[in-house]
């Protein structure tokens, strides 16, 4: 029998993981929960309300929600939790350890299973670090984020008075890649690393030395960082920035006996960030539902599901062929 998956919001993320269902041969996508009433799916596959739920018991496996971070998955992974095994992509790093006990309260009095924070970062990213530290545990770890779109900073930028539209793009600094790749170990943070690369559409009245300094010298956002301004026409931005495309690199460089050194290089490249984040989240599905078979019950993370429980292929096949 498939793996009956649901999803719980529907954003970009959401068709993301749609799309990626599709692509398995053992899934398939029996409906989509959201809070606003007749919205229409990519796939046509059919919609309900957050009410319709646990009307579902039984006929569904994983579902997979696709709030956001900010204050949907807080409530709505704990409360799916009651009634199913879930996923989500959680990705406030620092309110990660809250969430976790939050959900695995209510998962051990449920007996379900549901694994948090899936996706690149945290998810794939989060899994480099433990295998580079654990292989190299004399050595420096280091994460680069871009060049990609940061949709915080890009509505941030738009909240500026005179911003008509804004894309921000982050960009990890070459120089820095470049010397762990030769095998030297940078004092670099993320502050240091990273340019911030702004598109920005301002009103024809509007000041243009005033909002850059405004960008500038916006806390939490963009103090700190080597930020670079362009002013561009909402066609230019329609044109050459539409896409929401993301990636970066986990590096460690260290050695095993003096002098003997190794870099480890894990690199992604995405045209798109939550479609990747969303074919993340269904290759963990399936691992989380076989993790359920085998009786887990409670909260997980990815550094809990084997590798070969995320795969379609069966254990022998991936030692004749992956090993
Ligand atoms: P969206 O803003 O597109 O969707 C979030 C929620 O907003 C949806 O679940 C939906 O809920 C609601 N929504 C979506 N579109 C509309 C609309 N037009 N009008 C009103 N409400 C809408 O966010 P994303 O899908 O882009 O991202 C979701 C989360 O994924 C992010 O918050 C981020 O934390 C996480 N993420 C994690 C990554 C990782 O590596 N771990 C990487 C990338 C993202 P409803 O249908 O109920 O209204």
């Amino acid at each position: 029998m498939n793996i009956r998956i649901g999803i719980v919001g529907y954003g970009n993320l959401a068709r993301g993981v749609e799309a990626s269902v599709q692509l398995q041969p053992d899934m398939e996508l029996i409906g989509v929960f959201s809070r606003r009433q007749g919205i229409e799916t990519v796939s046509g596959v059919p919609t309900y309300t957050m009410e319709d739920i646990p009307n579902f018991k039984g006929k569904i496996d994983v579902m997979v929600l696709c709030g956001g971070s900010a204050t949907d998955l807080i409530e709505q992974t704990p409360m799916v939790t009651k009634y199913f095994n879930c996923i989500d992509s959680f990705d406030t790093h620092a309110r990660i350890p809250e969430h976790f006990a939050n959900v695995d309260k209510v998962a051990k009095e449920a007996k379900t299973a549901t694994l948090i924070s899936c996706g690149w970062d945290p998810g794939m990213f989060s899994l480099q670090r433990v295998y580079a530290e654990a292989i190299l545990p004399k050595g420096k770890s280091y994460t680069f984020w871009g060049r990609g779109v940061s949709q915080g900073h890009s509505d941030a930028i738009r909240r500026i008075d005179g911003v008509l539209d804004a894309r921000q793009y982050t960009v990890p600094k070459e120089q820095y890649l470049e010397a762990i790749r030769n095998g030297e170990t940078p004092d670099v943070d993320g502050y240091k690393g990273h340019l911030r690369e702004c598109y920005v559409v301002a009103a024809p009245d509007a000041d243009k030395a005033k909002i850059e300094n405004e960008i500038k010298t916006m806390k939490n956002y963009f103090v700190g960082y080597e930020t670079v301004v362009n002013f561009i026409s909402q066609e230019e931005l329609d044109r050459d920035h539409k896409g929401i495309p993301h990636g970066g690199f986990v590096l460690r460089s260290g050695e095993s006996t003096e002098g003997t050194r190794h870099v480890i290089e894990y690199s992604l490249k995405l045209d798109s960030n939550p479609e990747f984040t969303g074919s993340a989240l269904v290759a963990y599905a399936r691992g989380l539902y076989r993790l359920a078979k085998h009786g887990g019950t409670g909260c997980y993370t990815v550094f809990d599901i084997p590798p070969a429980w995320i795969s379609t292929q069966s254990a022998e096949e991936l030692r004749a062929h992956s090993l």
